[in-house]
């Protein structure tokens, strides 16, 4: 039987680059010690207090279909806690709680684009972004964030592939570059979008997680309230990445039609899960600084290291869980490097080319195991650069 073209096109064909992290895990399952810096994922687990208010939430009977928009108080507490990041007045007829920002993410764009619109996004990107602008049939169109500008993307690059298209997706702080994006580089976005009558959708999952500089919502730019979907999520703020709780933030009648498309697909997110984000948001920004903290210690650790040489270097690791590492010096593809890393040293890395053609010549690096074990990890790997110098 013959399945839709949406569904078997979704990942365009061909590697998704994801082969390292396959091979890796089966290194491991055989008994090797390789030590992963792959996937964006806390060592550490859900805090307990989140899942002792996850289980009184069920026991108290919380688990019949919760409200599909999200409980109210649940979109409160997002809509206030949005208010005052951003400044933007949020109310929740603002918000749609989602299961994760993935689901964000296509629901969103399920929004704004029909099929065959062209959705730009930037390049390099989250691993499932160009699969989700397939997902809602649109065209996805790659525009190149270059290495020598920092990974900051240029309006003007922007511009040029803009006229008669539907959306930007842009993610800031990125993954996988570890870029928080500037105040001038939003700018330049936010006014190619208005000229060129875009939606912006907004990733800002790792939002919680700058290390240097300031996180600028760019739905606080002038005229961009109206045009801009914000997804967020628990995931990487909370060490909640099973519960599959997020949202999108956006103009009124948007969320409305999400709500929409809610009802008919996901039915909402367990009241339970709601419940325990919930009380997580409630426990304020010190729950949340706990949660990056380990991210913004091994940042420091790898400074220090990268610091001692001059093979390696690091693309200005601002925000995120990840540091992008430049190793062009050795004359090495990024998926070369990681494939002998991986094989000689027993360290997994994704090479950047499996994050779209801008970040070939790079690997990034998990920040995701304990701080002993990823200095060691990191000092291996700049003596593999150093001894496999060009
Ligand atoms: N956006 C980015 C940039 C991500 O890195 C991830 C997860 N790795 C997501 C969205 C989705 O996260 P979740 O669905 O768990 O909220």
């Amino acid at each position: 039987m013959k399945l839709s073209n949406r569904i078997t096109g979704l990942t365009g064909g061909g590697s998704d680059g994801w082969h390292l992290f396959l091979k890796a895990r089966q290194m491991k399952a055989a008994g090797a010690p390789v030590v992963e810096l792959t996937i964006g994922e806390h060592d550490i687990r859900t805090v307990p207090k989140i899942l002792d208010a996850m289980q009184a939430s069920a026991l108290g009977g919380h688990t019949g279909y919760a409200a599909v928009p999200g409980v109210d108080a649940l979109r409160e507490t997002v809509a206030r806690r949005v208010t005052e990041r951003t400044g933007v007045k949020t109310g929740p007829q603002n918000v749609l709680i989602t299961p994760g920002g993935q689901a964000g993410l296509f629901a969103a764009h399920h929004a704004v684009c029909d099929e065959g619109d062209r959705a730009l996004f930037i390049d390099p990107y989250y691993a499932t972004y160009p699969g989700t602008l397939r997902g809602v049939g649109a065209k996805p169109v790659a525009i190149p964030a270059h290495a020598s500008n920092g990974f900051q993307p240029s309006a003007d690059d922007i511009a040029a592939k803009a006229a008669g298209a539907k959306s930007l997706l842009i993610n800031s702080p990125n993954n996988p570059t570890g870029v928080v994006y500037t105040q001038k580089t939003l700018e330049g976005i936010a006014e190619v979008c208005r000229t060129h009558d875009l939606w912006l959708i907004s990733d800002e999952v790792y939002d919680t997680q700058v290390w240097r500089g300031n996180h600028i919502s760019p739905r606080a730019l002038p005229g961009m309230a109206e045009r801009t979907l914000v997804v967020g999520s628990m995931s990487k703020s909370h060490a909640m990445t099973g519960s599959r709780v997020g949202w999108v933030v956006g103009p009124p009648d948007v969320i409305a039609h999400l709500i929409n498309l809610a009802t008919h697909t996901t039915y909402g997110v367990p009241g339970f899960v709601q419940d325990a984000a919930l009380f997580a948001l409630n426990e304020g920004a010190a729950l949340e600084e706990e949660v990056a903290a380990p991210f913004r210690r091994r940042r420091a650790i790898a400074q220090d290291i990268l610091a001692k040489q001059n093979t390696v270097s690091l693309v200005p690791a601002d925000g995120a869980m990840y540091l992008m590492l430049n190793i062009r010096a050795t004359g090495l593809s990024g998926d070369d490097f990681a494939d002998r890393l991986l094989d000689e040293e027993l360290i997994a890395t994704m090479p950047g080319e499996s994050f779209g053609e801008a970040a070939s010549g790079h690997i990034r690096v998990a920040m995701t195991v304990p701080d002993d074990e990823f200095a060691r990890a990191l000092q291996s790997l700049v003596d593999f650069a150093e001894r496999n110098r060009a």
